[in-house]
């Protein structure tokens, strides 16, 4: 705190990690010789830089870019970018600090990162986003590699945004080497990578309720969010069987008991970039409310946040709970507050958090990688199988660690130890 004072979001991240990990550094005091804890709370690196861009009037503007290359210790550093005006300092080492237990938890070799801009897409021009992106790119390249640090899509950046700063990278370093993930098929990208933090949450999800002797068919299901992780979250929830009777960004939401209906809502957002009162006028039955789409309180079994950091306050788990929900797993990064993690708990829902029942995004990404360096393209089902064997494994990783510390089912600090000990273990190995 007297470090980082003015980083609220990065303090919540760390504090919720923190505290459910003293019964392993109870166990292992060399952790605690070893500090750690105190270099895993500090960045290996963090750098900041200007991005001066051209809109179409022809006047300069000026963003704060950022990349946080936080742990490197299992592996080269990967975490998404995010481009939306909130962004700052504070929120991509959250982000940052999160990704690298998140990473961890996947089984791969890859260590954590995070970067963006507070630059604001929303209503700007493809030349615009383009400009804005190859700017981005030339200060970024200097920091990045296929062996080094490979970012990723994540708020505001997706396919578009990645081809601009992967075509840019190019063009300055004379390599075609899978330096980002999330690309186009076309120039290297992997098939369900679009789907794949959306699906992996399912994946997790229908895990945790097995576990639970519950099944997903026939249940009633909240998403918030309208982007890509929600959308796939939708997707496949209705595949199995589940109803998915919202949607939301931040304006407002839409509730439609009969079920979203999935290729309208790809059209109005993937395709239109249009807003949820736009999907609401296309789709029979679908009503538009403005507001938090966790202010309404709608009969459900079962919340998937999915759009930003911090979306659910206790007050509004505890409408959750009131309306029936018995499980939560989220998509998006941090959705939950501290007062909501203790209402879920204190209720006895079942809990996926972030960095387990997301991270189906990020092992996709390093299969990806995987895929360029072979230079080979695996299967649609090929992918997609192993992300449902990852996400499965993170879940029963999760299990066993919290059941090792005496914590029952506690999946949040499985997730958390789980994810800890593998890093600490190797920066150990690797010495001071
Ligand atoms: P997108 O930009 O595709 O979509 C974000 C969605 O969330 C939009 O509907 C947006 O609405 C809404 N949203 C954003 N900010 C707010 C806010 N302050 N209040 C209410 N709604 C908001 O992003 P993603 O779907 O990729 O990411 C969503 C979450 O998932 C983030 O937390 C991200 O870090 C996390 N995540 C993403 C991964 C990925 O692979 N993409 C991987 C793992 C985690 P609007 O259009 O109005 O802004």
């Amino acid at each position: 705190k007297q470090r980082d004072p003015n980083q609220p979001e990065f303090q919540e991240a760390v504090f919720n990690f923190l505290a459910t990990i003293t019964p392993v550094l109870e166990q292992h005091p060399a952790y605690i010789a070893a500090s750690i804890l105190e270099r895993l709370t500090e960045p290996e690196r963090a750098i900041q830089f200007q991005v001066a861009w051209q809109d179409d009037q022809g006047r300069m503007q000026v963003n704060r870019g950022f990349r946080v290359q936080f742990n490197s210790a299992i592996g080269p550093y990967k975490g998404g970018l995010r481009l939306h005006p909130s962004v700052n300092l504070s929120i991509i080492k959250f982000l940052g600090f999160e990704q690298v237990f998140k990473n961890s938890l996947t089984g791969l070799p890859i260590g954590g990162a995070k970067g963006g801009s507070d630059f604001d897409p929303k209503g700007k021009s493809d030349a615009e986003i383009m400009r804005f992106c190859q700017s981005f790119m030339i200060e970024l390249q200097k920091y990045i590699g296929p062996d080094l640090d490979v970012p990723a899509g994540d708020i505001g950046v997706g396919g578009r945004e990645i081809g601009y700063l992967y075509g840019m990278y190019k063009r300055l370093r004379e390599s075609d080497r899978g330096v980002l993930t999330g690309k186009g098929l076309s120039y290297g990208g992997s098939l369900a990578r679009t789907e794949a933090t959306g699906f992996g949450l399912l994946y997790y999800l229908e895990e945790m309720l097995k576990h639970n002797d519950q099944t997903l068919a026939g249940k009633r299901l909240l998403v918030s969010g309208a982007g890509n992780v929600a959308i796939y979250a939708i997707q496949k929830a209705q595949e199995l069987g589940a109803t998915v009777i919202s949607a939301s960004d931040s304006t407002g939401y839409v509730i439609q008991e009969a079920g979203i209906d999935v290729a309208k809502l790809k059209q109005i957002k993937e395709i239109k970039r249009g807003r949820m009162s736009d999907y609401a006028n296309a789709a029979p039955g679908a009503e538009y409310h403005e507001g938090s789409l966790w202010d309404a309180a709608v009969k459900a079994d079962i919340a998937l946040p999915c759009a930003t950091q911090n979306e659910i306050s206790g007050e509004q788990a505890q409408r959750l709970i009131d309306a029936g929900v018995i499980a939560v797993a989220e998509g998006a990064n941090m959705p939950s507050t501290p007062a909501a993690i203790a209402a879920y708990q204190q209720a006895g829902l079942m809990f996926g958090p972030a960095k387990a029942a997301n991270a189906g995004g990020v092992a996709v990404s390093e299969l990806e990688m995987s895929q360029n360096s072979r230079r080979q393209a695996d299967s649609f089902a090929t992918v997609d199988a192993e992300l449902k064997e990852i996400m499965q494994a993170i879940f029963h990783k999760s299990v066993a660690a919290a059941k090792a510390y005496g914590l029952g089912e506690d999946y949040d600090a499985g997730a958390n130890i789980a994810g800890f000990t593998k890093v600490a273990d190797a920066m150990l190995a690797q010495g001071w």
